[in-house]
């Protein structure tokens, strides 16, 4: 110690030692007998030591016990948010989609069928004309899809040989519209063999300047076409969630619990479904611990994320079961009204926390369901021991969601609504899963757990979440953790620290004190 009482500052660590930590170990912060439950808001993660680039953290985590996620992103399964090109495009930039099931078991099937044969690049359901068809009918394509070069098959299907291809150049000055196919397509073809890279399927298009290059198998039939005008779009996905035997895309589906949902279960391992989520608000019943078993019993390859759970009792049971992942989240939805009705769930920041600790002796990995809405709360929700998170409204509103765009005041919009929305528990009546995961089927009265509404468009995700990925490796930076695993281990041996915050602390994290601001979220 120098004059005065000031310290020699070369000792300043050194003297943090007696000093002891700042802020909170996450136990402090949640431990909810002391204090309320609380969410992503009231809360902030303290800063940590910086000595690596945000571009080397890597965010590798697990979904279920034997599936792993380059990037721990996951959409829900609702129907204004999870079909196939959600799946197919979170599957490509590292997550995955589950798709919803308030559909039929065919409609349900054929989805995860369109996503386990997608291959990028390759287009596995063009349209294909028969020899019959006329150039009427080309025209007609060209008008409602706005392209031209389609191919021609024995059939007018896939899988069936290909005997040419009918260009706009085929058909320009031809005035007699019916015209059959077979004497003005062309004939002298270029082919690739099935089984070609898209590099090499990509070099050819280059070379013979055809705009579609057919993909044949042995016998000649038609298995997929490569397109000129996808060339600059066929970028890589380095981070594509692919099985690691048959390297198609990872996709999941959810199913209810009902006797009826064994066979929906039976037709999604069919079409080659690697994980299935038991969607229930409320998980911990006898209707999903026999779910589980069955599932256990009749596909033991198969994946079951089971839940929703918010405490420790709820997961006990279904983890005893065989649950090889929960989901946490009740309430927390951004389009949910249940704990206002049901005056149930829990604050979501408590319910992950505490069942995250909980599942974590068992080696059972928890997926952050509901209530994300930025990427801080990603951040969050991972350092508090969820492996992944579970996104509705965030991907709503994006050009992979499913639905139409419009405009209001304005604004271009997309629906985005509660499976427990009287809208979402009306469609297709007789066989809608969203009825079943709010148990309302059997009841006179329909009590609504959502509402409907609304989102702004997001533009694709090809944008969104990538610049979701680079703001969760920026706050692992900022908290010093160049991994997730790194950043829960961190959270556990309470070297990561966290603060509580006022409402008057939160309306100081927001923007404030001016009078109109623009706000962009990424370029
Ligand atoms: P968000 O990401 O905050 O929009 O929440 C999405 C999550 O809300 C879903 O993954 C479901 O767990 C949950 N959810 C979906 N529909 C409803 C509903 O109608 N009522 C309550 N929760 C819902």
């Amino acid at each position: 110690m120098t004059t005065e009482g000031i310290l020699d500052c070369t000792q300043a660590n050194a003297y943090l030692k007696d000093f002891g930590r700042d802020g909170l170990s996450a136990e402090e912060l949640l431990d909810s007998r002391a204090y309320a439950g609380i969410t992503y808001n009231d809360f902030l993660i303290l800063p940590g030591f910086i000595d690596f680039p945000a571009s080397k953290v890597t965010l590798e985590s697990k979904l279920t016990k034997k599936i792993s996620l380059k990037v721990p992103f996951v959409s829900s399964p609702m129907d204004t948010v999870t079909e196939a090109n959600m799946a197919i495009t979170m599957a490509l930039l590292g997550g995955i989609g589950i798709l919803h099931h308030n559909c039929s078991i065919e409609d349900q099937a054929a989805m995860v069928r369109q996503v386990k044969k997608y291959e990028n690049g390759f287009i596995t359901d063009p349209v294909v004309l028969a020899p019959t068809n006329t150039v009427n009918d080309v025209r007609a394509v060209k008008e409602r899809l706005g392209f031209c070069g389609i191919p021609v098959t024995e059939t007018g299907k896939m899988n069936s040989k290909l005997l040419g291809i009918v260009t706009a150049r085929d058909i320009q000055f031809l005035e007699e519209g019916n015209t059959k196919l077979a004497d003005v397509m062309t004939k002298e073809l270029v082919t690739a063999r099935k089984g070609v890279t898209l590099e090499e399927a990509n070099q050819l298009l280059r070379n013979c300047k055809k705009g579609k290059l057919p993909i044949v198998d042995q016998d000649g039939c038609l298995v997929a076409l490569v397109a000129r005008s996808d060339l600059l779009k066929n970028q890589s996905f380095p981070l594509a969630s692919k099985s690691s035997t048959s390297k198609q895309l990872l996709c999941g589906a959810a199913v209810g619990t009902r006797e009826e949902d064994k066979l929906r279960v039976a037709k999604l391992v069919e079409a080659g479904v690697d994980v299935v989520v038991l969607d229930s608000s409320q998980g911990n019943s006898v209707f999903q611990i026999d779910m589980i078993r069955h599932c256990k019993a009749a596909h033991p390859d198969l994946e079951i994320i089971a839940g929703n759970v918010v405490t420790w009792e709820q997961a006990a049971n279904l983890i005893e079961a065989g649950a090889d992942a929960l989901r946490i989240g009740m309430g927390s939805g951004s389009i949910c009204i249940t704990q206002e009705v049901m005056a149930v769930g829990r604050p979501q920041a408590t319910a992950v926390y505490q069942v995250a600790r909980f599942a974590r002796r068992f080696g059972v990995p928890v997926i952050a369901d509901g209530g994300i809405g930025n990427v801080g709360h990603i951040t969050k929700a991972l350092a508090l021991g969820a492996s992944a998170v579970m996104m509705g409204s965030l991907l709503a509103g994006t050009t992979e969601s499913p639905g139409e765009y419009f405009y209001h005041e304005g604004k271009r919009l997309k629906r985005y609504r509660g499976m427990g929305s009287l809208d979402a528990m009306e469609r297709n009546k007789g066989d809608s899963g969203s009825q079943k995961r709010y148990y309302s089927e059997d009841s006179a009265v329909k009590v609504a757990q959502g509402v409907t509404g609304a989102v702004v468009d997001k533009g694709s995700i090809r944008k969104f979440v990538p610049y979701l990925i680079t703001g969760l490796q920026h706050g692992l930076q900022d908290i010093g953790q160049p991994s997730l695993a790194g950043l829960q281990q961190g959270v556990t041996t309470g070297a990561v620290r966290f603060e509580r915050r006022t409402p008057a602390a939160q309306a100081e994290g927001g923007v404030h004190g001016l009078y109109s601001y623009e706000k962009r979220l990424f370029a």
